[in-house]
């Protein structure tokens, strides 16, 4: 089992190797920190020297039950001896008992499996302007979404991520597309009109700052799309499957929109992503409109019955509630305090936290800073730290995450 002690910061030759040559070999397009993982258990991952981390941004709120969970290892060796793919030719057991789970957890009426959370996003702008075309109305295929929203990266999901920095030297993207402001009903209101298909919304803005939206202005927004005959759809790619507190980040709000996608948390680190629906879209994309060879693999399902059965069997929602509850008191103390004047606010709910820092301070930097003290995190925008530990953390855990982010803003506010 875990062996909790700690190796020399200083990279060992085998470490500093490997990225070299990662550094020849792959494109350079991520920004990676400098160690190469090796190994996980519980919410914590080893480096090739290894180090121990405690995990605390989990694949980017991907690992909801923990690295290396038991139950899951062994459903996923047992499927991948019985039957890993059969594509969408043919029905297969764990894509329906996977459908029945989910709609019974979300209270959706229908599901779709595909591969990730973009290929959600795809299917769901697909389905938006496909589902007005089937009712004989052409001329809705508008597609309203944030700024600062993050849908993914492929060429429509890419337009409807309202951050102009991921757009760059990407142009032309996709037509029909318009930008209003998060937590902005009246900004929603100027772009809405009877060429509108659907809005596109995060519950939560990961990406685009950890920032919250306003129960009230979801409530207005589904007022709005009935009044007007558009679609609502929620990207919960993020803080579904238990993140906030609560299975699905809607409840908050009690809000229904007419479809979520889903992601990230739902596989716990196998790659899945479905998209739910309502009884009105039940119809919405006929048969042979989409499609994708890997969607639905008894493989991945088989994963997401089993995150789906340890968050029921070991209360990971409610977990995520608790120590959500205590990690953002804790965080909520370190805004403004003296010893700590440069974080400026604290956001976020259940197990997705953010703290936002002033310009004194880079995120870049406290990140790397809580790597050398043994804490992995995450950044996301407008300088703010983000947290997305696994929801199976308890409160020993939240104990020496904080203590090592508080050490560590002490120190670079301190040469402020
Ligand atoms: C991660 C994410 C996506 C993209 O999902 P991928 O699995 O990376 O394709 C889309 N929307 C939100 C809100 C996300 O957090």
């Amino acid at each position: 089992m875990a062996n909790f002690e700690d190796t020399s910061l200083v990279s060992s030759t085998t470490q500093a190797q490997l990225i070299t040559q990662a550094d020849q070999v792959t494109l350079g397009v991520a920004r990676r920190a400098p160690i190469v993982l090796t190994r996980g258990q519980g919410a914590r991952v080893w480096d090739a020297n290894g180090r121990n981390y405690l995990d605390f941004i989990g694949g980017v709120a991907v690992i909801s039950v923990g690295h290396a969970h038991p139950r899951l290892v062994k459903a996923l060796s047992e499927q991948a001896a019985q039957l890993m793919h059969v594509s969408n030719l043919f029905y297969n057991e764990r894509a329906i008992e996977l459908a029945v789970k989910l709609t019974a957890a979300t209270g959706f009426a229908r599901a779709f499996f595909c591969n990730s959370g973009t290929e959600a996003i795809e299917a769901l702008i697909k389905l938006a302007r496909r589902y007005h075309y089937e009712r004989g109305d052409t001329k809705r295929n508008v597609l309203i979404s944030m700024h600062g929203a993050f849908h993914g990266r492929s060429m429509g999901a890419l337009t409807l991520t309202g951050t102009p920095e991921y757009h760059k030297g990407f142009a032309p993207l996709m037509g029909g597309v318009r930008y209003a402001t998060f937590n902005d009903i009246e900004s929603v209101k100027r772009e809405m009109s009877d060429e509108v298909a659907a809005v596109f919304v995060e519950p939560i803005q990961g990406e685009g700052g950890v920032t919250v939206a306003d129960d009230a202005y979801l409530r207005e927004l589904r007022a709005l799309c009935d009044a007007s005959g558009a679609l609502l759809i929620f990207d919960e790619i993020q803080t579904g499957i238990g993140r906030t507190g609560k299975f699905l980040a809607r409840e908050w709000s009690g809000v229904w929109p007419d479809a979520c996608a889903l992601a990230k948390g739902l596989g716990g680190g196998f790659p899945l992503g479905a998209v739910v629906v309502n009884d009105r879209l039940s119809a919405a994309l006929p048969p042979g409109s989409h499609g994708t060879t890997y969607g639905g693999n008894p493989l991945a399902c088989s994963a997401g019955l089993t995150v789906l059965s340890i968050i029921e069997q070991e209360k990971l929602v409610e977990n995520a509630a608790k120590m959500g509850a205590l990690l953002a008191e804790k965080l909520k103390n370190m805004v403004g305090h003296q010893k700590t004047p440069c974080v400026v606010g604290h956001r976020g709910r259940g197990l997705l936290q953010g703290i936002a820092l002033d310009a004194r301070v880079k995120n870049a930097d406290l990140i790397a800073k809580l790597r050398d003290a043994g804490l992995l995190a995450g950044s996301a925008g407008g300088n703010v730290l983000r947290l997305a530990p696994p929801l199976i953390i308890n409160e020993r855990d939240i104990d020496e995450a904080t203590g090592i982010i508080e050490a560590a803003l002490v120190e670079l506010c301190k040469s402020c």
